[in-house]
Formats: C-alpha cells, sequence, structure tokens
C-alpha cells in the first residue's frame, strides 16, 4: 500500500467503485476501504435496474441519461461481464387513469431524450403474453437495461485496481481527521491512519453517521426493500416490468407506512426476482415474510401466471433515501475536500456511473457533464436564525 494516497474512498458499494474507477482512470492515486468486502452493503441485497423513464425529470433524468450511456460503453469496454443487458422495460398500467398518465409521462420524457412507445391492451400482451387479460395496455422504453449487481460492482473495482487503485478491506472507518481549517487530513481506521489529500464518503446508508461523528451534516435515512427470488422457469419475462404506480410509491412519504408496487424482471441465471417494497423501519434488514407474501400477491395481479410459481428465497435490503428524494454529490463548503457520494435510494446502481464521472471531475477540476451544484451536501444545511 502507498503511505498516502491522493483519495480515499469509503465505502466498496456500486458508487463508491464507480468513484475510485473514474479517479483510477483520470490518474489519481486511489485507496477503496471498506470494513467488510465488496457490494456487502445494499448493492449486494437489491436488483439491478438501468432505467430513465421513473427519474425525477430536473437534477436525476440527465444523471439517468448520462449513467445509462457509460454502463453500456463499461458493458464493452471491461474485461469482466457483469450480465449488462439492454432488454428495455414495460410499464404497465392497471386503470385507464393510470394509462392515460402513463402515456402524458411518455410524451413529457420524449421531449427529454427517453423514447417510450405506447401499448394498448393488444400492444401490451405481445410485449407480455403473460399479462392479465383486464389491463389496459402500458408503454415500453426501449433505452432501459438491466444488470447483475454484485458482478457489476467487483467489475469496477478491479478495473479500478487494473488502474492502479489499491483495494483495503476489512478495514472499518472510526473517523473522519479534520484540521483546524475543517479540511480533511486523512482517515482513522482500526489498523491506524491513513493520510489522503481527499476523502470520498461513499457509505450508502451509514454515510449519516459517519459525518456526524466529524461535525457534518447529510440527512439520508434508510429505506427498507424486499425482493422474492423465483426458482428457475420456463416462464421468462423478455422486458423489464414495473407498474405505473411505481413512481407514486417512491415519491411517497418518507415513513414507516409500507408501500408496495409491481416490478418483475427475468435473470441471466434464469431465476425472476419481484419486487418492490419500501418501508422505513430503521437499519432493520429482516425479511418479513408478509411482506414477501404482499410483494408476491401483487405481481401475480398483473402476470396471473405467477400464482403457480415458487419462491427460492427472499432478501432485504437498504436504499439510501433523501428527504429531497434526490443523491447528495460533491463537496461541502466547510471542508472542501470531503465529498459524499450517496443518497440514490432506489437507483444507486443506475446512476452509480454518472456519479463517479462526477466525483472524479469535481477531484481533478475538469468541467462536469452536469452541474455539481444541483446535488450539494449544503442544500441540507441548518439555516441559523440572526439573534435580535
Ligand atoms: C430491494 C432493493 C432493490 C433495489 N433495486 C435497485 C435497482 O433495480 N436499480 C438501482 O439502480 N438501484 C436499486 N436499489 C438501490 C441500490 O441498491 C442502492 O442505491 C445502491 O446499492 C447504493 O450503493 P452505495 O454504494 O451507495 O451503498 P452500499 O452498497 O451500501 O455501499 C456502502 C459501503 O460502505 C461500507 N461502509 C459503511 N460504513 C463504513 C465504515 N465506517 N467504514 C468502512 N466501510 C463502511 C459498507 O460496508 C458498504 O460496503 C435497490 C435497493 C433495494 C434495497
Amino acid at each position: 500500500m502507498s503511505s498516502s494516497p491522493d483519495v480515499v474512498v469509503v465505502g466498496a458499494g456500486v458508487v463508491g467503485a464507480a468513484c475510485a474507477y473514474h479517479l483510477a482512470a483520470a490518474g489519481v492515486r486511489v485507496r477503496i476501504l471498506d470494513r467488510a468486502y465488496v457490494a456487502s452493503g445494499s448493492s449486494g441485497a437489491c436488483e439491478g435496474n438501468v432505467l430513465a423513464w421513473d427519474k425525477e425529470l430536473e437534477r436525476e433524468l440527465p444523471l439517468a441519461l448520462r449513467s445509462a450511456e457509460l454502463w453500456q460503453s463499461l458493458a464493452e469496454r471491461l474485461p469482466d461481464d457483469f450480465e449488462y443487458d439492454r432488454k428495455g422495460s414495460v410499464v404497465v398500467a392497471e386503470t385507464e387513469a393510470e394509462m392515460i398518465a402513463s402515456a402524458e409521462r411518455a410524451q413529457v420524457l420524449a421531449g427529454l431524450g427517453v423514447h417510450g412507445e405506447v401499448l394498448d391492451a393488444d400492444g401490451l400482451r405481445r410485449e407480455e403474453p403473460h399479462s392479465a387479460h383486464d389491463l389496459p395496455g402500458g408503454v415500453l422504453y426501449t433505452g432501459d437495461a438491466q444488470l447483475e449487481p454484485r458482478l457489476a460492482t467487483a467489475a469496477l473495482v478491479r478495473a479500478a485496481v487494473a488502474l492502479g487503485a489499491e483495494l483495503q478491506l476489512d478495514t472499518e472507518i472510526r473517523r473522519i481527521v479534520r484540521d483546524p481549517s475543517g479540511r480533511a487530513t486523512g482517515v482513522e481506521t482500526a489498523n491506524g491512519f491513513v493520510p489522503a489529500g481527499a476523502v470520498v464518503i461513499a457509505a450508502g446508508v451509514w454515510t449519516r453517521q459517519l459525518l456526524q461523528d466529524c461535525g457534518l451534516h447529510v440527512p439520508v435515512e434508510p429505506r427498507k426493500g424486499q425482493i422474492v427470488v423465483l426458482e428457475r422457469s420456463p416462464v421468462v419475462f423478455r422486458r423489464k416490468l414495473s407498474e405505473a404506480g411505481y413512481v407514486a410509491a417512491v415519491e411517497g412519504g418518507n415513513d414507516a407506512a409500507l408501500a408496495i408496487a409491481m416490478v418483475v424482471e427475468s435473470t441471466g441465471s434464469g431465476t425472476a426476482l419481484l419486487g418492490s417494497s419500501r418501508q422505513q423501519v430503521g437499519f432493520d434488514r429482516e425479511v418479513d415474510i408478509s411482506v414477501a407474501g404482499a410483494i408476491a400477491a401483487r405481481a401475480a395481479r398483473f402476470f396471473p401466471i405467477l400464482r403457480e410459481a415458487r419462491a427460492l428465497r427472499v432478501y432485504a435490503g437498504l436504499r439510501p433515501l433523501t428527504p429531497d428524494h434526490i443523491p447528495i454529490i460533491g463537496p461541502f463548503a466547510e471542508a472542501s475536500n470531503i465529498c459524499v457520494a450517496t443518497g440514490h435510494e432506489g437507483a444507486g446502481i443506475g446512476l452509480a456511473p454518472a456519479t463517479g464521472e462526477l466525483v472524479a471531475d469535481w477531484y481533478t477540476g475538469s468541467g462536469t457533464q452536469v452541474p455539481l451544484s444541483w446535488y450539494s451536501p449544503d442544500r441540507f444545511a441548518p439555516v441559523e436564525l440572526a439573534a435580535t
């Protein structure tokens, strides 16, 4: 290990991996540190959808579109396969009202560079023959993709290491050490102090605590989600499928109430994944079988053939949620060499490459593809009222 890297990246999830990859590709000496192993956090307990249609239009969609380009080129360039498949996704309407709203959203997205084809009931059944007969239609987005998130994270880490990055696992960061001016001098680990020119915190749902301990504030909260994995079966869903109500579940209130929205996809290994649930119940990652049952029932409402399916396993993960549902990327005004990269909620896999590119461009001082100020951690700074 080098005695003093230019940049320490805390977290070997998909976001930290993408930051390290882009920094290393720019010639920066990087060390990735994680208390466990690669993709041991949320990036190893999720799905791998790379979607544009569901994104917030002003600040999230530009990041998603850039990321979609980058994932495609990474799939072509990186030596390790990560089951990238630009299979397209179908948004399925349950009611006529949802059909109208979905067609309107497709029109808005078309103006922003996302192509969608509106499907009537017959068109939906052509795209997905297992659809329930009462469904009015949907929208096909051919640009959407799917990948295997653990393989993709590992592929980015391996590519970063091939470019000279160092990987130090099984190393807990206890504290970010700051000098009197507020700048970081390095990080204190269980194995000693690691000096660094800059620190990138990509610690997912654990970012808040780590920064709080050094006097900085990011309001990231865990939002639990569960996935039901089905046994291999001859029933294959060609596209990635989501119900139109999915966006309402994502944008819904930040609270403990359970929100279920159908997402279904077949995987490269022949299983199928059923989601999705959202619930704020702290850092609990225990599987709740009643939630898994509700996920399966919702999927079978859209695709009745799934009533015959058998579950292989269920897992739970935590999405890093911010109050405004927009990621936090960039340095603090009061600590200009501490950069945050988190808060991507249910889109961290999709948005990781553009996040890594932004972080590398920030560090090297190159112009960024999208304005870094949109994602600044300072937007949550507490307002101090002047005393009268
Ligand atoms: C059920 C579910 C389904 C999802 N589906 C999708 C999807 O289809 N598409 C999509 O784009 N996103 C999806 N997501 C969201 C996605 O999983 C996350 O946004 C993403 O994985 C976050 O990545 P990350 O690198 O920020 O965090 P993580 O993967 O959690 O990585 C953070 C890392 O930091 C390390 N760490 C934390 N604290 C410390 C410390 N003090 N010292 C050292 N290391 C530390 C942890 O060990 C961990 O490895 C889903 C999430 C869930 C829960």
